[in-house]
């Protein structure tokens, strides 16, 4: 589904990326961690056309996205994504927001937009909230909000970047509850999060970037979390530190 290949990328003299590469199959959910500044952002917006790279190719679906030829709006339909903050349209209601980016970007129509909207909507449970405005809803409401958002664009990949850090604690678990169900229901997913609850109850693999932009492991959730696997000590340090 998605094939990351040596993907390098530097912002100015400095090299944020560094050869990465890695795979992720449909169905599968792979969880992204690491310390603050290490690339994990960057490189998942590379994924959807968000960030250009330098070096290296990106494929989704067999699609080039920095291929000059790819149309950006299309692919990120392909493509979900949810960030740390909500980025909801806070002028538009929690319904106008479910539907402005099917009408605008895949041209379905008002009304179409709206019943696939509102069936994503009951999916993260939000339902009697439809006529609200963001303003009006809790962070936790918002970002499920943000995600049934993108769920209404019938994406094949979700990307997210730490799309619990920026809440309060009581709303991470109603957030996470969201996820665990989209991943047990097949969803392919690239998740940034510390949440490492989150990791070992539905990730397939976990990716460890380090500081410089390089991903110092890839490996299944159990070698991951195992304490007798050969870990990296930066590995290891890092999850001494979260857990
Ligand atoms: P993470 O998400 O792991 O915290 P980021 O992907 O946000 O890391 O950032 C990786 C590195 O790139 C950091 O050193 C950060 O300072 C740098 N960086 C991120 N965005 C920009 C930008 N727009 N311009 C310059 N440097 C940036
Ligand atoms: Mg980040």
């Amino acid at each position: 589904m998605i094939e990351i290949k040596n993907v390098s990328k530097w912002y100015g003299p400095v090299q944020v990326l560094q050869n990465c590469s890695t795979t992720v199959q449909k169905g599968e959910v792979v969880v992204v961690c690491g310390p603050s500044g290490s690339g994990k952002s960057t490189l998942i917006k590379t994924v959807n056309g968000l960030e250009t790279i330098q070096g290296g190719t990106i494929l989704v679906e067999g699609l080039d996205v920095h291929s000059p030829k790819t149309k950006l709006p299309a692919l990120r339909a392909k493509v979900g994504m949810v960030f740390q903050h909500f980025e909801l349209f806070p002028h538009l209601s929690v319904t106008e927001n479910l539907v402005i980016a099917q009408v605008k970007v895949l041209g379905r129509s008002a009304v179409d937009a709206e019943q696939r909207g509102l069936r994503m909507l009951e999916r993260v449970g939000l339902m009697q909230h439809r006529h609200k405005y963001p303003g009006q809803l809790s962070g936790g409401q918002q970002q499920r909000v943000a995600i049934a958002r993108a769920l209404s664009m019938d994406p094949v990949v979700m990307l997210f970047d730490e799309p619990t850090s920026a809440l309060d604690p009581e709303m991470v678990g109603e957030v996470l509850d969201v996820m665990v169900r989209l991943a047990k229901e097949g969803m392919t997913m690239m998740v940034v999060t510390h949440e490492m609850g989150f990791a070992r109850k539905v990730a397939d693999r976990v990716i460890f970037m380090d500081v410089g932009g390089r991903i110092l492991a890839d490996c299944a959730k159990d070698e991951f979390f195992s304490p007798s696997s050969a870990r990296h000590p930066r590995t290891k340090d890092f999850l001494d530190r979260i857990l």
